[in-house]
C-alpha cells in the first residue's frame, strides 16, 4: 500500500472515530498498560530479557487508547516516521500481522526498536494524551514489538517487495543499525548489497554492546536472517582499511560505499591510575562478556568478575555495563556520576531497572584518581564530591566541585563508560574523506553523501554516539538518496 493510500484510510477511520465521539471519550479513560517484568532477585541471577512483552488482551486494550489523531504529532517525534496510528489501529482491529507490515515499510528492525528506542523522548513525548491531557502516552513501543514478536513467532514473517536485480553492486562498511537499514532499503530496490563487517558477529552494538537481558541476539539474528533471504550478503572478519582497502572495493566493482561503522572508539577522562589492572572501558567489558563469552568460567580469557564494581557514567551504556557486573557477581555495583540524576543521559526504564536490581547511584561525584596496591591493580577511587550549578551549552545544569569534599571508595573493578568516540581507521584509510574536529565523517544531512562521489555514510560514524532509530534513519536516507543517485545517472 502506498503512503498515500495509508493516509487516505487513516483519514476515514478518523473521520469514522469522530462520529463515535463517545468512544473516544472512554478511550481516553483507559489506563496505560504495565509491562509484566522478571522479578529483580531473580533476574541478576541470568541473562534473560527483563521485560516480557504484552499480552494479546493488553495490547488490544492499549492500542484502544489511541486517539487516531488527524494530525498525529507521534510521527514527527519518529526519526523514521513509522506510520504509528495506522500500526495501532492494525492491532486494535486485531490484524496483527498487518501492523507489522506497516511498521515494516518505514522501520527494518521493528522488534530491536520495540525494544530499546528511548521513545519517551521521541513518538511518546508528543503523543496527544502527554502533550494535551497530561496523561501517560500510548505505549507506541510496547505496541510496536508486540506486533513485531507475533509476527515472528507467528512463523508468518513476510519478506517486503524486492525489486528485479539491477546487477549494481553496494558495499556496505559495518554491520550495525545504520548499516542493516541501508543494506536492507537496497536489497529491496533491486542491488546486489555486501555488508563487510570487522567481527565474527553481525549486528554492530545490537550484539557486542546492548546486553541480552535487554536485547536476545536472537531477535537480531531473524532481522539479520531476513535481509540474509532478501539476498544481502555478509562478510564478517573483514576489517575494510585493513583486510581490505577503499581501492580494494571499487576494484570488486562496488558502484556506491555506504560507510556505517560506528563509534566505537571508548574514551577516557585521563586521570591518575587509568592503566591500573581492573580500570577498563565499557566497550571492552561488554564486548568480551557478550561477544566472547568472557564471563563464562571456562574462558580462555577471562573478564575480571569484581566484586565491588564503580561504572562511571550515565548513560545507557554505563547502565548495561554497571547491570552486566551484577549478573556477573558483583556484590557492590555502583553508577558514579558527577551530574544529578535528573541529567542522566540514559533511558528512565533503564536506571528504574537498575535500582530494582540493587545497583547504588553515587550522583554528583566525579573520580579524580584511581588507586592501586603493588601489583598494580585497582583498589580503591577517589571521588570529588560535586554541586550542580548554571545549564551548560547541553542545556543540563553543570556539575561543579565542592572545595575539599573529596570520599574516597574501595574498588575492586572501574568500568569507565564516559563516551565513543569515531574509530578513525575508516577515515585515515580514505583519502580526501572530509572529517570533523570529533572524527566524524562530514556529509550533506539530506543525502548522507560525503564529499567523495561514491560514498554514503550514517550513523554513530556522522553522529559520535547516538541511536538505533537515529542510525536506521540515515540508513534510509542513504540508500534512497544512492538509489536516485544513480538512476539518474549521476553515480
Ligand atoms: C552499550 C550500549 C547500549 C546502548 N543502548 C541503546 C539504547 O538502549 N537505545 C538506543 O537507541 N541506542 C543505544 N545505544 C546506541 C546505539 O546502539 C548506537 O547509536 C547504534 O548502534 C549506532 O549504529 P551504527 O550502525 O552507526 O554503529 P554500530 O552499531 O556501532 O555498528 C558499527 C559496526 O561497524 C563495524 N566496523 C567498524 N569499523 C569497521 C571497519 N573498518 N570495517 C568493517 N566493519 C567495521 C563494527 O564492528 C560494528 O559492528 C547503545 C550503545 C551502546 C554501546
Amino acid at each position: 500500500m502506498s503512503k498515500e493510500d495509508i493516509a487516505a484510510q487513516r483519514a476515514t477511520e478518523w473521520r469514522e472515530a469522530l462520529r463515535k465521539e463517545k468512544k473516544n471519550k472512554d478511550r481516553i479513560e483507559i489506563e496505560r498498560v504495565k509491562m509484566r517484568e522478571l522479578d529483580p532477585e531473580y533476574r541478576i541471577t541470568n541473562n534473560e530479557e527483563v521485560n516480557c512483552g504484552l499480552t494479546t488482551e493488553q495490547a488490544l486494550r492499549e492500542a484502544s487508547r489511541c486517539l487516531d489523531c488527524p494530525d498525529p504529532q507521534c510521527m514527527q517525534g519518529c526519526p523514521v516516521n513509522i506510520f504509528i496510528p495506522t500500526f495501532i489501529k492494525n492491532i486494535e482491529r486485531g490484524e496483527f500481522l498487518e501492523a507489522a507490515k506497516t511498521l515494516k515499510m518505514t522501520s527494518a528492525l521493528p522488534a530491536v526498536c520495540g525494544r530499546v528506542c528511548p521513545q519517551e523522548k521521541q513518538c511518546e513525548s508528543k503523543c496527544f494524551y502527554k502533550l494535551k491531557l497530561g496523561k501517560e502516552p500510548v505505549a507506541i513501543g510496547y505496541l510496536e514489538r508486540f506486533a513485531a514478536d507475533y509476527e515472528r513467532e507467528s512463523g508468518k514473517m513476510a519478506l517486503p517487495e524486492i525489486k528485479e536485480k539491477n546487477g549494481i553492486k553496494i558495499a556496505v562498511v559495518g554491520s550495525g543499525p545504520a548499516g542493516l537499514s541501508f543494506a536492507g532499503e537496497m536489497a529491496k530496490a533491486g542491488y546486489s548489497v555486501t555488508v563487510f563487517e570487522a567481527l565474527h558477529e553481525i549486528g554492530g552494538v545490537l550484539k557486542y554492546g546492548i546486553p541480552e537481558f535487554r536485547l536476545p541476539n536472537s531477535i537480531v539474528d531473524v532481522e539479520i536472517n531476513n535481509l540474509r533471504a532478501m539476498g544481502v550478503e555478509f562478510i564478517a572478519d573483514c576489517i575494510v582499511g585493513k583486510t581490505i582497502s577503499y581501492d580494494d572495493i571499487h576494484e570488486m566493482g562496488f558502484k556506491g560505499i555506504f560507510v556505517a561503522s560506528g563509534a566505537g572508539l571508548p574514551r577516557f577522562m585521563n586521570i591518575p591510575g587509568e592503566n591500573l589492572i581492573g580500570v577498563m572501558s565499557s566497550n571492552e567489558y561488554l564486548t568480551r562478556v557478550n561477544l566472547m563469552c568472557a564471563a563464562q568460567d571456562d574462558s580462555d580469557t577471562p573478564v575480571i568478575k569484581g566484586k565491588r564494581v564503580a561504572v562511571i557514567g550515565g548513560g545507557n551504556t554505563a547502565m548495561d555495563s554497571v547491570r552486566t557486573a551484577k549478573r556477573v557477581g558483583a556484590e557492590r555495583a555502583m553508577i558514579i556520576y558527577r551530574r544529578g540524576e535528573d541529567e542522566m543521559p540514559a533511558r528512565r526504564e533503564e536506571i528504574h531497572h537498575a535500582k530494582q536490581e540493587g545497583v547504588e547511584f553515587l550522583t554528583l561525584h566525579n573520580p579524580i584518581e584511581y588507586l592501586g596496591n603493588e601489583k598494580g591493580k585497582v583498589t580503591a577511587v577517589r571521588l570529588q564530591k560535586m554541586q550542580l550549578g548554571e545549564p551548560d551549552a547541553s542545556g543540563r545544569r553543570s556539575p561543579e566541585p565542592i572545595p575539599g569534599a573529596i570520599e574516597t571508595i574501595e574498588v575492586d573493578e572501574v568500568i569507565v563508560s564516559v563516551g565513543v568516540s569515531p574509530n578513525p581507521l575508516i577515515p585515515n584509510a580514505i583519502k580526501g574523506l572530509e572529517i570533523s574536529k570529533k572524527g566524524t565523517i562530514i556529509v550533506n544531512e539530506e543525502t548522507m553523501r560525503s564529499d567523495l562521489n561514491d560514498l554514503y555514510a550514517g550513523g554513530d560514524i556522522v553522529r559520535g554516539g547516538a541511536t538505533v532509530i537515529l542510525a536506521m534513519g540515515d540508513g534510509r536516507r542513504a540508500a534512497k538518496a544512492m538509489n536516485e543517485a544513480i538512476r539518474n545517472n549521476k553515480l
